[in-house]
């Protein structure tokens, strides 16, 4: 067993990111301390205001210094609002690349009376995080973009069997730890060759799988099954773009993008904790933030860390912050107004850290 230590970098964001994210780091740290665990937090500048202090939005040596870490907490980033020169970059998806994060893995899950449109919905969607139509992110070099003509823009999508292979295998270990039912998602009927590649190589991984039932459904049709049926799916697999716009279609089945959590894991041991959601300007300042997407990310990065470190003290502090975020939800005093609550981030947080002294 491992010393009960972890060592985690904590990085804002933008904009409600300095609201949710020291509300996810204070539950993180009061469950910890309950079970344990002891976290040493790193804060480190992101973003606008990086860009302010640092004259860039991903200061030089961020990367070299979170590599040295166990993982880290990133809060949403508000990169469309980043003025227009050159250390205003979007962090993120260099993130995700320069640790190989490929698969993120984001869960949508009901509770009672917060709003969802369905009852008993518990699936989780893992999209591939690095490749797919993404620009930013899916060349070393350039962009997947670009104009040949005034009146002509190429988007390129890349597909790989090595990137399609290896985040259909964090799919079926999570499907083999959950209700054992992986769904393919892609648009193999006109992505003959991209999508055709996908679907190859997510059955070529689940033979080693025998025991997770594997089917597959067009993307189209997801989008309207997820809508009439979310309770017929447990883990589904697809690829970037899809994941992207399916993540935000299932939050909204469950009471918005406040109810999104999310991480992003590779082969290793690091991960990152990062909801679905954006830096909501709207919201910012005003109290309403939802911290649950924020929180229960971190709550994830625990549960993960622990269990590929084999640090039971972290899986045990993830588990009481499920038990309180679970309590905090049937409380519409505490809750936010957006999961038709009364409260705001404050009462929310404060509900979900009282909720910690919850026995299993
Ligand atoms: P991005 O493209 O960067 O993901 P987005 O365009 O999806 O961002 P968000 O910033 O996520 O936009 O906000 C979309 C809507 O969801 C906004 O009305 C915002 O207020 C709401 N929202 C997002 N996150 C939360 C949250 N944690 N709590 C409550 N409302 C939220």
């Amino acid at each position: 067993m491992k010393d009960a230590h972890l060592v985690l970098g904590v990085l804002n964001g933008d904009d409600i990111g300095h609201e949710v994210v020291p509300a996810a780091v204070e539950v993180a740290t009061e469950a910890a301390e309950r079970h344990g665990l002891r976290i040493d937090w790193r804060p480190m500048p992101i973003g606008r205001s990086a860009l302010d202090t640092h004259g860039s939005t991903l200061p030089p040596g961020t990367l070299e210094t979170l590599a040295t870490f166990d993982g880290f907490v990133l809060g949403p980033i508000g990169h469309r609002e980043y003025p227009k020169g050159p250390g205003a970059i979007n962090p993120h998806p260099i993130m995700r690349k320069h640790f190989n994060l490929f698969a993120n893995v984001r869960p949508t899950r009901s509770y009672p009376d917060i709003g969802c449109l369905h009852d008993n919905i518990d699936l989780v969607i893992v999209r591939e995080n690095n490749e797919g139509f993404q620009p930013d992110r899916n060349v070393v070099a350039g962009s997947g973009e670009f104009r040949p003509s005034e009146g002509m823009t190429i988007s390129v999508r890349v597909i790989t069997r090595v990137g399609s292979e290896r985040v259909a295998r964090v799919a079926l270990n999570l499907a083999r730890s959950r209700r054992k039912l992986l769904t393919i998602v892609h648009k193999n009927t006109v992505f003959k060759l991209g999508c055709g590649m996908f679907v190859e190589e997510c059955y070529r991984a689940a033979a080693d799988f025998p025991d997770v039932e594997v089917n597959e459904v067009i993307v189209d049709t997801m989008a309207m099954r997820l809508v009439r049926d979310p309770q017929s799916f447990d883990v589904v697999v697809t690829t970037n773009m899809f994941g992207d716009i399916l993540t935000d279609e299932a939050a909204g089945l469950v009471g918005g993008l406040g109810m999104a959590p999310g991480l992003c894991i590779g082969d290793g041991d690091f991960a990152m904790a990062q909801a679905t959601h954006g830096s909501a300007p709207d919201i910012a300042g005003t109290g309403k933030a939802n911290p649950y997407a924020m929180i229960d990310s971190t709550r994830m990065l625990l549960d993960w860390l622990g269990r590929r470190r084999g640090i039971p003290a972290a899986v045990e502090a993830a588990q009481a912050m499920q038990r309180a975020i679970v309590a905090t939800l049937a409380d519409p005093k505490a809750r936010t107004g957006d999961i038709r609550g009364s409260g705001n981030t404050a009462s929310m947080t404060a509900a979900i850290l009282a909720g910690l002294s919850l026995r299993a």
